[in-house]
């Protein structure tokens, strides 16, 4: 069998995926502008590093919007294949709390990106650093650094969002395929904090404040979790898995409402029942187990006559609603959704106008929450291209 020519411009996740995929039976060049790959995957490892989640099948791919779009990818290659495959390379994972999937401690996240960098040297996959993609000559051929057409039977682009622009991954390809005649939709946070016009008091004496074992809801979203106080607003987890809800919501109306719920685990009417013949707003704290930032939020954000009102206190302990004024800079996010437009896509991610160029990874437009749903997405993606070349 003829070896292709395939390169492959970027050096992130979905990029070494699908080089893995395809270095057996073709000969693959990455492309990387940056000194070395993977630096969004070393900033990923500062925090948590879920590599992916222990959620399989088609529970895996509900995680994912738009719906249906990434389900292919996701069934023929889910968190298990890539435990497994992270396993071939020398990297084992074990799953921590709430389903995220962790490389072993001995392991650190340096460990795991040369871990698949010689998964890949090993496989003669070529690495080209320094080598930045700036745009299609008049054949539609990418150039690299303004000067050197790259000649391939076929193309792989995974150059990332348009978050955490230090790592490399700066958005600024975008032009390149509008010239193509690609769509692109503008880049929008995802996985990030909030902003709120928080009271004097919060902002005085509550930043930094997390509060626990809450339900936050957004139009049909709805997570469990935490929630930190900020001085802007809100991060964390819960927060991060309604922002699909509140970024639909801001970009209809210039506002979104956020509901908490800080007893999740008990209805309104055990909530009344606990009240029993206290009327004194004093009695709350006890009552209720509410700390003092969980007073002080409800305090700030509701009427005086409702404070002073016990059935109508109990109600927003269960329903206190937060108006957001907009979502945090694209550039702390987490990670972004807009860049190319799907309907720009074949099923093997291709681009429908140019089939032998695939897009994958964050630089489309998909979303899915954090604790390894992210990797995934792109493993899932590289390896879904390479299938369809090889
Ligand atoms: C703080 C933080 C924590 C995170 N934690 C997690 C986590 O725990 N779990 C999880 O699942 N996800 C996490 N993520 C998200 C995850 O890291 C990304 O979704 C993922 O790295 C995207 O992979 P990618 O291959 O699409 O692009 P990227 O990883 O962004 O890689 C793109 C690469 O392309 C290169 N590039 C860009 N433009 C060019 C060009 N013109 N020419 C050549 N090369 C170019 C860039 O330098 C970069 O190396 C986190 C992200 C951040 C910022």
């Amino acid at each position: 069998m003829n070896k292709k020519d395939i390169v492959i411009f970027g050096g992130g996740p979905a990029a070494l995926t699908a080089a893995y995929f395809l270095a057996d039976n073709n000969k693959v060049i990455v492309y990387e502008k940056e000194n070395n790959i993977g630096q969004k995957f070393l900033v990923a490892g500062k925090g948590g590093f879920n590599l992916t989640n222990s959620l399989v099948q088609n529970e895996l791919a509900k995680k994912y919007l738009p719906i249906n779009f990434l389900d292919k990818a996701i069934l023929e290659f889910d968190s298990t294949s890539v435990r497994n495959w992270l396993m071939e390379i020398g990297i084992p994972t074990f799953v921590g709390t709430s389903g995220r999937v962790f490389s072993i401690k001995e392991l650190k996240p340096i460990d795991v990106l040369n871990k698949i960098k010689n998964g890949l040297l090993e496989k003669n996959v070529k690495f080209c650093i320094n080598q930045k993609f700036t745009g299609f000559n008049n054949e539609n051929k990418p150039i690299v650094n303004n000067k050197k057409t790259i000649s391939a039977d076929y193309y792989i682009f995974a150059l990332g969002g348009a978050s955490w622009s230090l790592t490399g991954s700066d958005g600024k390809w975008v032009n390149s395929f509008i010239k193509l005649g690609i769509k692109i939709l503008p880049f929008q946070a995802s996985n990030c904090g909030v902003n709120i016009n928080w009271s004097d008091n919060i902002k005085s004496f509550h930043i930094g404040k997390p509060l626990k074992n809450i339900q936050i809801s957004c139009g049909t979203l709805k997570a469990r979790g935490e929630a930190v106080i900020t001085k802007y607003g809100l991060e964390g987890n819960a927060i991060y898995s309604l922002i699909p809800s509140i970024r639909k919501q801001l970009n209809l109306n210039s506002l979104s409402k956020i509901f908490i719920d800080f007893k999740p685990n008990n209805s309104l009417k055990q909530l009344l029942a606990k009240l029993g013949k206290s009327t004194s707003s004093k009695d709350y704290k006890k009552i209720f187990n509410l700390n003092s930032t969980e007073i002080a939020l409800i305090k700030s954000l509701i009427t005086k006559e409702d404070y002073l009102s016990p059935d109508n206190f109990v109600k927003s302990i269960k329903n206190l609603e937060i108006k957001i004024n907009s979502l945090r800079p694209i550039e702390e996010a987490i990670s972004t959704v807009g860049g190319i437009d799907i309907n720009e896509l074949n099923s093997d991610f291709s681009l429908k106008k140019f089939p032998h160029i695939f897009t994958i990874g964050e630089m489309v437009d998909w979303d899915a929450p954090t604790g390894g749903f992210l990797l995934q997405g792109c493993f899932s993606m590289g390896h879904h291209a390479a299938k369809s070349i090889f």
